[in-house]
């Protein structure tokens, strides 16, 4: 039996810029992650393709915090983290502080295919060198805007407030204080879940510092039995919280809707002190959306529908 495709995916989520906002090529990016996504489900293809084809759009998209784009280190460097994880088996691969990669997620898809879940720093990179990935020098990820928010960041900190760096916030949410990982969740026609999720972090984290987004039950969780899920917001709050995987066990064990268990997984965070959004996608194809910041860049695609993109509640 064959049921509609259903995708989701996020750009990230955060507080809503001062500036004059320029949101259409947010939503255009937003868009391309959804075209391609899309088509692989289109063609009968699984769940995980899609997710993987989604996130990989938005990795080489500047303006999202995942690949090219990705925000700086303290130490003005780039460590990326991204997953993937197959609802039907569990299958899950991660990667977490790699610097080289240009889609960190298709690492992760292949770390999923060995006997390994979760590689880091120099073994990751290891891992893909022997894999035949290419090594892309660091300027490949530099963007002026992330560099500039770097140094915002810096000179707040020190307490000098030299804004001669300050980056122009054109953007729809703040760029200097939003949380910009990309995600990705899918239903495919077979009835199977899959996510994937990558991220350059948050921006002056400390060198080694390794957020929600590769581990398995906090950034992401995936299983056909309930839900698929991609988070994104303050990492630290989002592990504590076991986010993604709480949201599939309220659903599991205690016959929650996807929406119910999503909201009370965030809100378990925001009584934390965290913020941010997920992004899920249950066996029925209902989509849940939901963040505790002012807004998040989402959108989300069924067969046979037009697809749709949203930045703040309307
Ligand atoms: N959750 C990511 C992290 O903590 C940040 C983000 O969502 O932008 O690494």
């Amino acid at each position: 039996m064959t049921v509609p495709y259903t995708l989701a995916v996020h750009g990230g989520a955060g507080t809503i810029a001062r500036g004059q906002a320029d949101a259409a090529p947010y939503h255009a990016g937003l868009r391309a992650a959804l075209a391609a996504g899309e088509a692989a489900l289109a063609q009968g293809g699984s769940a995980l393709d899609a997710v993987v084809a989604a996130v990989r759009a938005l990795e080489d998209e500047p303006l999202f915090n995942a690949g090219r784009g990705a925000v700086y280190t303290s130490a003005a460097q780039h460590e990326m983290d991204a997953a993937v994880m197959d609802g039907t088996t569990l299958a899950a691969g991660a990667v977490a502080g790699v610097r080289t990669l240009r889609n960190p997620v298709q690492l992760a898809r292949t770390v999923m295919d060995s006997r390994f879940v979760l590689l880091s720093g120099d073994g990751a990179e290891q891992f893909a060198r022997d894999h035949g990935f290419e090594a892309m020098p660091p300027g490949y990820f530099h963007t002026d805007h992330r560099l500039a928010q770097l140094h915002q960041l810096q000179n707040e900190a020190s307490g000098t407030m030299q804004m001669d760096h300050a980056p122009d916030p054109t953007a729809p949410l703040d760029e200097t204080r939003k949380f910009g990982t990309v995600g990705a969740v899918a239903l495919d026609s077979a009835g199977h879940l899959a996510s994937a999720v990558s991220t350059g972090g948050m921006t002056n984290k400390h060198p080694g510092r390794i957020g929600d987004s590769p581990l398995v039950g906090a950034g992401i969780y995936a299983n056909d039995q309930s839900c698929a899920v991609s988070a994104t917001g303050s990492g630290e709050y989002f592990i504590r919280a076991c986010v993604a995987h709480d949201i599939h066990a309220r659903m599991a064990y205690a016959g929650a809707t996807l929406e119910a268990a999503s909201q009370a997984a965030l809100a378990e965070v925001g009584r934390l002190g965290g913020e941010g959004g997920v992004i899920a996608v249950d066996r029925q194809g209902n989509i849940a959306l939901p963040y505790i910041s002012a807004g998040m860049y989402r959108g989300w695609v069924r067969a046979g529908e037009v697809a749709q993109t949203r930045i703040f509640e309307d």
